[in-house]
């Protein structure tokens, strides 16, 4: 079956272009300029972008990955799926090896599904000084053979461990994984500038959202956040909602990192698209209010309420990105990381139809999935 949409302004990594574009069997197999051959979907002009890639998500719509109620996961991405997300990751959260274990097992059979891009282990391997919403009586210490039955666990399926590279044996546990094509994150970390380059070294690649539960820039003391944002081998995530960091520091690590080095991420929880109130994450007692998830005890920062769509049109409106910038940082650097740049990520022939229409004032008009609409553009 052939689709066209008409009258388009089609965000691409070479500029935007006014024209149409064709898609046959979930793929796109032809961009053109100006006015479409035949009869087409017209989109009155609107922008389409390519469909975001969030490496970094808990859940949604009440559903939580790392509860491992597969209902509730199937609910959460369908929610993020209808707010432009067409590739996401599903991200635990520090909790006791046997749960993460059969977690993973049962997340795998998503994965296999197409549902997720893959697993992330966001702990227990990480800094109890910088553990914010995880649960501190879960923490452990890197251990090569645990995490060899984590991975083992997802089938082919785990993709990526946030780890704090200063804890002893975390080097080793780096390198194993990275052997194994698991993607090392270094985050929730107490570590100084040094024992961050060691992490790098040893094969981090991602920061994991950086600046958060991690120490601040300091002129004398750099710390994590300057070795992460100038090592070009790292790719930094962003949570950009303005509630996790002010959007002068969206743009300093735009700045430093450029797009190809930037991901923008969500770290959403299950409250996200439901509301003010109280949930659970991993362990620990979340409550929301205005939209900000905070831990009930101690009132740490606890994931985030937001969706892909907003941070990518935060990136415009308050860091000052274009759409071009915008969209390489929503979509196709976080598929770089994921190794999935061949398949998605940018709007281009041969790639899979994964594309999100964009209002005037940037809200979701319509979303495409591998060529079928899971919300048709009016
Ligand atoms: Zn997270």
């Amino acid at each position: 079956m052939s689709i066209t949409l008409a009258d388009a302004r089609i965000v691409t990594p070479g500029g935007v272009h006014e024209g149409w574009l064709t898609i046959e069997d979930g793929r796109i197999t032809h961009i053109g300029q100006g006015t479409a051959p035949g009869n087409g979907h017209g989109l009155s002009g609107r922008h389409v972008v390519p469909g975001f890639v969030d490496i970094h998500n808990h859940g949604g719509a009440g559903g939580s990955f790392p509860a491992g109620d597969l209902e509730g996961a199937l609910r959460a991405a369908a929610f993020h799926a209808e707010h432009g997300t067409t590739t996401i990751m599903a991200s635990l959260v520090t909790g006791a090896l046997d749960e993460l274990a059969s977690t993973t097992s049962a997340l795998a059979d998503l994965c296999a599904d197409g549902v997720f891009a893959g697993i992330h282990f966001e702990g227990p391997y990480i800094a109890a000084a910088r553990c914010g919403a995880h649960d501190p009586a879960r923490l452990r210490l890197p251990d090569r053979g645990e995490v060899a039955r984590l991975i083992k666990a997802g089938r082919g399926h785990a993709r990526m461990l946030t780890i704090a590279p200063e804890l002893p044996g975390a080097l080793d546990v780096i390198r194993d994984v990275v052997a194994d094509g698991v993607i090392a994150a270094l985050g929730h970390s107490d570590a100084d500038f040094d024992q961050t380059i060691a992490g790098i070294e040893a094969g981090g690649t991602v920061a994991t959202h950086l600046y958060n539960a991690m120490p601040p820039l300091h002129h004398r003391s750099p710390g994590p956040i300057a070795a992460l944002l100038e090592d070009e081998r790292v790719t930094v995530e962003l949570i950009n909602d303005g509630v996790h960091l002010h959007p002068a520091m969206a743009r300093l690590a735009y700045e430093v990192a450029g797009a190809g080095r930037t991901a923008l991420v969500t770290d959403a929880m299950a409250a996200t698209g439901v509301g003010d109130g109280t949930y659970v994450l991993g362990a620990m007692e979340v409550s929301v209010q205005n939209g900000v998830a905070r831990l009930v005890e101690g009132g740490s920062i606890a994931g985030s309420t937001l969706t892909m769509d907003v941070a990518f049109r935060r990136a415009v409106e308050f860091v000052g990105l274009s759409l071009v910038e915008a969209a390489e940082i929503a979509s196709l650097t976080p598929a770089r990381v994921l190794g999935l740049d061949e398949r998605v990520g940018s709007i281009a022939v041969g790639k899979d139809a994964d594309l999100v229409v964009l209002d005037d004032d940037l809200g979701v008009a319509g979303v495409m999935r591998h060529g079928t609409w899971l919300v048709e553009p009016l």
